[in-house]
């Protein structure tokens, strides 16, 4: 039986990787800070343990794994990563994870690692045009990212490529562009664009206005979870050493994006702009690498992804204000 090591196992997309490899006969040991928040992991094997700790991360290395998955990051989405007030401690703590990551894998021979790079790896200047913004693989140098955490993330890529060249290693890293889905963090701060709108549309009544950080003109793509696993596993699979994006080109406005939202939730809603942390003006995903190396590119549209999102961030509503009941869609 093949093993897998999945680190930040109690998160959102490490949650959904754990299952994805069982469900293709892995036994899956996770490993996060806390437990799922939202399910209870059905990892083989589930550790609670602080990868900042390199001791730690050596001993849970005590087996011959077929392949490693490194998730585990200090992230959120731009209420988090934007303001200036977290970025000591997400430089520090992801960096210290990926190296005792490398570390620890190097020395027990273990050689197949996925590292979960970000578009916020891009220079800003090439994402100022919400309608063309440019983010091929290779126009990541010279490198200009608009934050720390995309500044820890491109030192992180160039860590793993390094022990790639020195040690032999066969690290693949793959640049997600806004991975959403049931499951997710929709509450406290860290959550990402859909599923806080997911969450302001399912607490709002008819008539209501629902508030959405700048003009609402800035541009994003946004890709469904299963259609990032489906791209992970097959480029941890794949003798693609290079880094490359996993992410959707169907590039939408963010009052789009909550237009989508209140028509899947059937309710008319005032969108009422104001001001919050936004990020770059426009970003997608260039899926041209990734086709030439994968033979993949997402089928589903963004709407359909949706559905599924709201329906559980409205569920989860639901249960945290039992008045406000989910709708039927
Ligand atoms: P998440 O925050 O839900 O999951 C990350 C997990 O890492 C959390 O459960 C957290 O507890 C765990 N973690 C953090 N520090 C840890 C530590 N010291 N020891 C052990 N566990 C620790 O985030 P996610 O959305 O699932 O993202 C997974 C990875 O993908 C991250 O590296 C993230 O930067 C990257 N990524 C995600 C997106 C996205 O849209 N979700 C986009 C680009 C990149």
């Amino acid at each position: 039986m093949k093993t897998a090591l999945v680190l930040g196992a109690g998160g959102f997309i490490g949650g959904h990787m754990v299952k994805r490899l069982q469900s293709d006969g892995f036994w899956v040991r996770g490993v996060d800070l806390a437990a799922h928040e939202f399910e209870m992991s059905p990892a083989d094997d589930f550790v609670i343990a602080d990868l900042r700790d390199g001791a730690l991360v050596a001993e849970l290395m005590d087996l011959p794994f077929d392949e490693i998955y490194q998730f585990a990051a200090d992230m959120g989405g731009a209420g988090y990563v934007f303001t200036g007030d977290h970025d000591a401690q997400i430089m520090q703590n992801s960096a210290r994870i990926n190296l005792n990551v490398l570390r620890a894998a190097q020395a027990k021979g273990l050689k197949n690692i996925f590292f979960s790079s970000s578009a916020c790896v891009y220079p800003q200047e090439n994402q100022q045009d919400p309608d063309a913004p440019d983010c091929r693989e290779d126009s990541v140098y010279p490198a200009h990212p608009d934050s720390e955490y995309g500044w820890e993330k491109l030192f992180a890529e160039r860590l793993y490529m390094a022990f790639n060249r020195q040690y032999a290693m066969n690290c693949r890293i793959g640049r997600y562009h806004n991975i959403f889905g049931p499951l997710g963090t929709w509450r406290g701060g860290r959550e990402k664009v859909p599923a806080a709108l997911c969450r302001k549309v399912a607490e709002a009544a008819d008539g209501d206005a629902i508030e959405v950080w700048g003009d609402g003109r800035q541009t994003r793509s946004f890709l469904f979870i299963d259609e990032c696993l489906e791209a992970t596993l097959r480029l941890m699979r794949s003798d693609c050493a290079e880094p490359v994006n996993i992410g959707s080109t169907e590039m939408v406005s963010i009052d789009a994006l909550a237009r989508m939202i209140m028509e899947i939730a059937g309710k008319r809603l005032e969108i009422h702009h104001v001001e919050g942390a936004q990020g770059v003006r426009g970003r997608c995903s260039d899926n041209r690498l990734i086709r030439e190396k994968l033979g993949w590119e997402p089928t589903a549209p963004l709407r359909s992804g949706l559905v599924s999102t709201y329906e559980w961030v409205a569920s989860q509503v639901a249960q945290n204000h039992p008045e406000r009941k989910p709708p039927a869609i």
